[in-house]
């Protein structure tokens, strides 16, 4: 039987992200990586998927300035979201940082991106959690 922390939930992929480890699902009968991870494959069904380690990698393919947040996010603005294509497949959404928001000139669509995290407080709890941000490469 499987034990519950090799289980692909997003519950254990933010436990990852806290000890600074980008991962995706990966179906062990297909190999499709899926992100966010689920515990079955969208591609073949199969219910038997596995921790892959990812090297947080990728390009930029999109992003947006944020000028107006909900109010957890509203001491941030102006900051910038970003839609990365992480070199082993998957998409993923984080905020870009080492750019300067207000210059969004400064960066553009297919930038060689990597993954880095950084330490925030908990939006539930007095507790610092990590989160998983890009810088340009
Ligand atoms: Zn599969």
């Amino acid at each position: 039987m499987k034990v519950m922390e090799d289980e692909t939930t997003i519950k254990n992929y933010f436990k990852l992200i806290n000890d600074e480890k980008l991962c995706a699902a990966q179906c062990t009968s297909c190999n499709e990586l899926i992100l966010p991870p689920r515990l079955f494959c969208p591609n073949c069904n199969s219910k038997t998927t596995s921790w892959k380690n990812l090297s947080g990698k990728g390009t930029l393919r999109s992003f947006t300035v944020i000028h107006i947040a909900g109010t957890s996010y509203a001491d941030d603005v102006p900051y910038i979201v970003a839609i990365v294509k992480l070199d082993e497949g998957p998409s993923i959404c984080a905020r870009l940082l080492d750019i300067d928001p207000l210059k969004p000139e400064e960066i553009h669509v297919g930038a060689a991106v990597t993954a880095d995290f950084e330490e925030i407080r908990s939006p539930t709890s007095d507790e610092t959690m990590k989160r998983l941000i890009f810088r340009p490469a």
